[in-house]
């Protein structure tokens, strides 16, 4: 069977981890504080902040901007759960806005959603492909905009706008213009889950890019004593002669990352640009050069003269098929012993958004986009033999299924 995608874990990637475990020091110190520098000088941004999950980065930064009952939050349909499920732990409400034929959020339907109530936009950057930031970021900058904005606290009205939270739990790498994802916009948020790009098993990070007159060093401090229970001192400040002493300034969170995720990280970092990234540009050229000759494929965008992907996920999709279609092609890729996916199931499809009244014929793109997507596998050690027989057992499933 061709798995989906399997972590790559390499020798390298092992000594670092033994070294930590051996080191004495095994939660959040050193190692993890080098992750969050060396993520910060690779996207370009001010300050950098590492975390058990992105799920976790989504939530404490809404939390720090003070989201609560009564707020909106504006996120694709088109996205995973953990993007609105945030919104609903802060009591605010989630609203959707549906996608473009590229999968990411439908910018032109967004200054639409914007009310008075609006405090954040989190575009997702589906498949790795970034989010027109440029457009966003000005949209909310706009006159028009910002004078909706009613701010209900200090850093709202430091801000005095809409704040632009980036789900980049699939685009650590991919560029817009002459940036990284992470210096896009406002606050990134990264994920190093197990099927990322890059993988620390569990992991995330907030990549801190405000504008002034915010301090993205102070907010960083902030953040490290608001994702460990509110202490002022980690447990590695503590360990210092005479300082056992802490205060606890308010009810905290638990959302640290340890230096043995650290060390994984820190390992895949430094190959990152110039052996992840290529290696799966290649399978990502090697499906479209194939797929580009049946009229029945639509090869997803994923390079322009502006933008380039971070070569997250291969999205898929046939033409012209419907839901039952694609699932039956499905089954039969498996049966050909290919393992592939779907991204994603939009929200509304899913029991929770459906209960709390949200409908999918609202959001006709996504549904199109869904139905006829297949994901394909995409990771560092797929052979050329394997993208082969992927490609094979693609044409073979399509074909059976549009000629009956
Ligand atoms: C994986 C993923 C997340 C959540 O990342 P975790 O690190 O597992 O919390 C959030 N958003 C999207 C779009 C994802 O794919």
């Amino acid at each position: 069977m061709i798995p989906f995608s399997p972590p790559k874990i390499y020798d390298e990637i092992i000594d670092e981890v033994v070294n930590t475990l051996k080191s004495g020091w095994i939660t959040t110190g050193p190692k993890t504080k080098f992750f969050e520098q060396q993520l910060a000088a690779y996207c370009g941004n001010k300050k950098t902040l590492c975390l058990n999950s992105a799920t976790a980065g989504l939530e404490i930064m809404l939390r720090w901007y003070g989201v609560k009952e009564g707020d909106e939050v504006i996120i694709p349909v088109y996205t995973y759960c953990a993007t609105a499920n945030v919104v609903l732990h802060c009591g605010a409400k989630p609203v959707f806005v549906d996608v473009d034929k590229d999968f990411n959020i439908a910018i032109e339907q967004l200054k639409g959603v914007i009310t008075t109530n609006t405090k954040v936009i989190i575009p997702v950057d589906f498949a790795g492909y970034p989010c027109d930031y440029d457009e966003i970021n000005a949209l909310v900058q706009s006159d028009e905009v910002k004078n909706l904005f009613q701010p209900h606290n200090e850093v709202q009205k430091k801000i005095g706008r809409i704040l632009v939270l980036s789900d980049a739990a699939h685009s650590l790498g991919a560029v817009s213009g002459d940036k990284k994802t992470g210096s896009l916009t406002d606050v990134t948020v990264f994920s190093f889950h197990a099927v990322k790009n890059l993988t620390t098993a569990e992991g995330g990070a907030v990549a801190l890019n405000l504008p002034s007159p915010f301090n993205n060093e102070e907010v960083y401090d902030y953040l490290c004593v608001k994702t460990l229970h509110g202490q002022n001192k980690d447990a590695l400040a503590k360990s210092k002669v005479g300082a056992w002493r802490y205060d606890v300034i308010e009810a905290g969170f638990k959302m640290n990352m340890t230096d043995i995720q650290a060390s994984m990280g820190l390992v895949e970092l430094k190959h990152y640009n110039n052996d992840t990234l290529p290696k799966r540009k290649s399978i990502f050229d090697a499906y479209t050069t194939a797929f580009q000759k049946y009229t029945w494929a639509e090869i997803p965008e994923y390079k322009t003269s502006k933008k380039e992907t971070s070569y997250h996920l291969y999205p898929l999709r046939i033409k012209g098929i419907t839901e039952e279609q694609r699932d039956k092609i499905i089954q039969l890729i498996f049966e050909q012993e290919v393992s592939v996916n779907v991204h994603f199931q939009p929200l509304p499809m899913l029991s929770l958004y459906k209960e709390l009244g949200y409908s999918i014929q609202d959001f006709p793109i996504a549904y199109d986009n869904y139905a006829r997507e297949i994901s394909l596998p995409v990771y560092y050690g797929l052979s050329e033999k394997e993208i082969n027989t992927v490609i094979s057992s693609v044409v073979k499933a399509v074909n059976q299924v549009l000629n009956g």
